[in-house]
């Protein structure tokens, strides 16, 4: 058996990185940037109100109640045409560019109308005050984000304000398919004895898609080499990388290693479980990923070897889920010669501290325990146990909303 790391750190050496594309904003959440971004310009542009009042000189209103002429008036999207000179306000919007000679904004709540076109200050501001200055949030120049950053919504919306279309890799597009003679579609509503619904390529899809690749879906292949190999074809010659599932054991039928052994694809046994066997190389050019059949093999699979090399193809600096330290409610029995990642559900005690506990059976088939996770305790190689009470790294692997409704609305 080949240690987890050594085959980790094989993967990220042998696959390439994706072509360079520049890409509109709005296209680039989930893509890593090839080159650091500089601002080209400060942001805030122009110096601008922050809130809805009067953009005054400072010096006018240091004593109040004063009164000041109102000489315009300023919306967003608009600028002022004369200046503001001592005595003098122009009313101004939230965003509004502040008129040259304007120092401050009053807030239109800090006011009140005295007579025609005089406006009455009942409060003092500095100089300065309600005033997003020039380059208050990037300065022209400033480095916003490094090279490698895989990019969020926030991080797409900073390249729209500087008006960026960035430099990042091309979305993967990825073929899946799904070995196995036993296999029928997922929604077939009678099985034939020995028959299992094929949930593999609904599981890859979810996490290809999570992961913001696209999907060539090549559903069901069976266990027929012609039928494979004509599928590998037609994968590798529109897909950027080809993902199989099933077939890469020491059975009789195993049509991933009867077709692929030797031919530039590797088969190992990976010191990990689940998902100890793996195939991993290139057909016709193209990466290729040979995961297990049982489904939480394919998922633990996926997360160890897929998703950090799919993001290292990216060019994407951060390759590897979070792991936070835990404790463990109940004993884990592990394989002592593996590295295991158990599938436990998390809750966080008293103290603060994450506790785990297995989420159900810990077999490979065990989809449901899968399902119900949120979190693969990993227990390295050497140990056979964890008991209650034991300390545990914790990879977080499906934390979306966790506080519901009554406990944040309902006191
Ligand atoms: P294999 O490595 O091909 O022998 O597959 C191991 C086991 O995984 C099979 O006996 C099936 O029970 C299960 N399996 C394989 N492919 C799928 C699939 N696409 N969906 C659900 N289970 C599968
Ligand atoms: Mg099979």
């Amino acid at each position: 058996m080949r240690p987890l790391r050594e085959v980790q750190a094989e993967i990220l050496g042998r696959v390439p990185l994706l072509p360079e594309v520049r890409v509109d904003p709005v296209e680039s959440v989930g893509l890593a940037l090839v080159e650091p971004i500089d601002a080209p310009e400060d942001i805030p542009g122009f110096a601008n109100s922050a809130m809805d009042g009067y953009a005054i000189q400072a010096a006018s209103v240091g004593t109040v109640p004063v009164d000041l002429e109102i000489i315009g008036e300023i919306a967003a999207g608009s600028s002022a045409a004369s200046r503001v000179v001592p005595g003098t306000a122009f009313k101004i919007m939230t965003g509004a560019p502040l008129p040259e000679g304007a120092d401050a904004v009053v807030r239109v709540e800090a006011t009140e109308a005295a007579r025609e076109s005089i406006v009455r200050i009942l409060e003092s501001v500095r100089a300065g005050e309600h005033v997003r200055p020039a380059g208050g949030d990037l300065h022209s120049g400033a480095r916003v984000f490094e090279a490698g950053l895989r990019i969020g919504p926030a991080h797409a919306s900073v390249l729209a304000a500087l008006g960026i279309a960035p430099l990042v890799r091309r979305r993967p597009v990825v073929a899946m398919m799904a070995t196995g003679d036993e296999l029928v579609p997922r929604l077939t509503p009678q099985l034939e004895p020995g028959q299992i619904r094929d949930s593999n390529t609904t599981l890859m899809r979810g996490l290809l898609e999570a992961l913001g690749c696209e999907v060539a879906d090549f559903e069901i292949v069976g266990d027929d080499p012609g039928v494979f190999r004509a599928a590998l074809d037609e994968a590798a010659g529109s897909a950027d990388v080809i993902l199989t599932s099933g077939g890469v054991s020491m059975g009789d039928y195993d049509v991933v290693k009867a077709l692929l052994q030797g031919r530039g694809v590797d088969f190992w046994q990976v010191a990990m479980q689940p998902g100890k066997p793996l195939a991993f190389g290139e057909v016709s050019g193209k990466p290729f990923f040979g995961l297990p059949g049982n489904p939480v093999s394919v998922f633990v699979a996926f997360e160890q070897f897929v998703r950090p090399a799919l993001l290292a193809m990216l060019g994407a600096n951060l390759l590897f889920r979070d792991r936070v330290d835990g404790v463990m409610d109940e004993p884990i029995k592990a394989a002592e010669d593996k590295e295991v990642f158990a599938r436990v559900v998390t809750e966080r005690g008293g103290d603060g501290m994450l506790r785990a506990r297995p989420s159900g059976g810990q077999s490979s088939n065990v989809l449901s325990a899968l399902a119900l996770a949120d979190a693969l305790a990993v227990v390295p190689v050497g140990r056979a146990v964890l008991e209650a009470g034991d300390p545990v790294e914790l990879e977080m692997i499906h934390r979306p909303e966790a506080r519901s409704r009554a406990e944040v609305l309902d006191e």
